[in-house]
């Protein structure tokens, strides 16, 4: 196996990588399957923390449209992710990989609450540690959570794992010539306005020189090859 180039990752998966096929909540064959994914990293000797949305079960800004209070909405979302993080918790321990989640609102009977010094033990650990709860408030997204996490813990590589190859001048499934960027700056992304994270996600990882590395989520050993250091998807850094 080829040597690894990052010792410590954040990975961020949306919660619709869960729903496998469906278009709901959690399929427990694509559960194993990432738990799978997750483990080789792990046998790898990478730390891995992981950062789930919550978008498979509920988002604050679709439940507003349908006349909820926003914080409300994006409460309830943030909970989604924490039901997601323990689906993902439970995976990985069938599949005999330590795992423990962490949550930024305090739920003593489910889980233990985020602090970095926990964090930090887990990761030393060899356990992954689970980002639930996004960043513990509204208006914020996992997005967001996954870019401070990473930069909190001190990762050396965010990997957004989504459902296309990487990062296109336009969504490539509606625009036939979109343009395919292998690598580019935070300050294109926000230029030209590529929805690959939200601003505040963006700019969070520019001012702390994080890399981000985009990949599609089926294509084989994808996030593995990443942290070997492949050219995999796209990768956005700080340099011009
Ligand atoms: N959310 C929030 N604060 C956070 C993170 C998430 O309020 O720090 C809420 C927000 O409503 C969001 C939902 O949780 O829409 C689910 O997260 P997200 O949309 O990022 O999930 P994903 O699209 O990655 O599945």
């Amino acid at each position: 196996m080829s040597a690894i180039k990052y010792q410590r990752i954040l990975l961020k998966l949306s919660g619709e990588a869960l729903m496998g096929s469906g278009d709901f909540g959690i399929d427990p064959a694509m559960l194993r399957r990432l738990a799978a994914d997750i483990g080789e990293l792990v046998a790898a000797g990478v730390q891995v923390g992981l950062v789930i949305g919550g978008g498979n079960i509920f988002r604050g800004a679709g439940l507003a449209e349908g006349g909820l209070d926003r914080v409300r909405g994006d409460q309830m979302g943030m909970l989604a992710t924490v039901m997601n993080a323990l689906a993902m918790q439970d995976a990985l321990e069938k599949a005999g990989i330590a795992a423990s989640t962490l949550s930024a609102i305090p739920m003593d009977s489910v889980c233990d609450s985020y602090s970095k010094r926990r964090a930090m033990q887990l990761l030393e650990a060899g356990q992954v540690a689970l980002f639930a709860a996004g960043t513990g408030n509204p208006f914020f997204t996992t997005d967001s959570a996954a870019s401070l996490r990473a930069i909190e813990i001190q990762a050396q590589l965010l990997i957004k794992a989504t459902k296309v190859n990487g990062i296109y001048s336009a969504d490539p499934m509606q625009v036939a010539d979109a343009r395919f960027y292998p690598s580019l700056s935070y300050d294109q992304v926000l230029a030209e306005k590529l929805a690959v994270m939200d601003t505040a996600a963006i700019v969070l990882c520019r001012d702390q020189g994080l890399p981000l590395q985009v990949m599609n989520i089926q294509e084989p050993k994808a996030i593995l090859r990443a942290v070997q250091g492949e050219a995999v998807g796209s990768l956005v850094h700080s340099g011009a």
